[in-house]
Formats: structure tokens, sequence, C-alpha cells
């Protein structure tokens, strides 16, 4: 997999807005946010999306959902946030490293656009 931006942002080749960071994942604030807090948390193994993640991921894909809470609680945002995953380009998916999106402090509306 070709070093993708997130790739980058992880060995700090490029400067980010870190709130986060254990052996496993990363997270940092969204450059365009879509809330008063949108936080991009990425795992340091580069998988493409989510639907590429294979068994041997499991514990990866359990801690990142883990990190997500820990982050929010962090935030102070527990009690409402909304963890959104894109999955290929024709769901809203630009960078090609699989990341989860936790956005918090404006009212989420269902069904999602
Ligand atoms: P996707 O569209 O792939 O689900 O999410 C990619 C996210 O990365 C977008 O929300 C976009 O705003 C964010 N993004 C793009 N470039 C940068 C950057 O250089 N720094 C940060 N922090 N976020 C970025």
């Amino acid at each position: 997999m070709a070093d993708t931006l997130f790739a980058k942002i992880i060995d700090r080749q490029i400067p980010a807005d870190i709130v986060y960071e254990d052996d496993l994942c990363l997270a940092f604030r969204d450059i365009n946010p879509q809330a008063p807090a949108h936080v991009l948390l990425v795992p340091k193994k580069p998988i493409d999306m989510l639907a590429s993640a294979q068994a041997e991921d499991q514990a990866l894909l359990g801690h990142l959902l883990l990190a997500a809470g820990q982050i929010a609680r962090q935030l102070k945002v527990e009690s409402a946030f909304r963890v959104v995953i894109n999955n290929g380009e024709s769901s809203g998916q630009s960078v090609f490293h699989l990341h989860l999106h936790i956005l918090a402090g404006r009212p989420f509306r269902w069904p999602p656009g």
C-alpha cells in the first residue's frame, strides 16, 4: 500500500492536531470539521478500508472502538457522539487508510445523508 496522507501523519511527516496516541492507533482533529468536535482515529497498521480487514485484525478493530470511547470521554462528549466509517469512494471515503470519524457537539439526524 502506498503511503497515504494518514501514514504520513502517523510518521510525523505531516503535522496534525493529535489528541490521542497508543501503540496501535493515533487520533487527530479533522482539518475540515463537520461538527464542533471532529476527530479521526486511525490504526497505525495500514489497512486501506474496513472491507479489507481480516480475521487477524479482530483485536485491532476492537481496540479502535474502545479507543473511540476513551477519546469521547477525554473530549467530554461521551453522552452524545457519532462514529462513522466510510468504506469506498461512493460512501464518501477519500483517504484510503482505514479511519473512524468521531463527531460530536451538534445534533445528528437519522438516517444519515
Ligand atoms: P473520508 O472522506 O476518507 O472518510 O475522510 C477523510 C477525512 O480526512 C476528511 O474528513 C478530511 O477533512 C480529512 N483530511 C483530509 N486531509 C487532511 C489533513 O491534511 N489533515 C487532517 N487532519 N485531516 C485531513
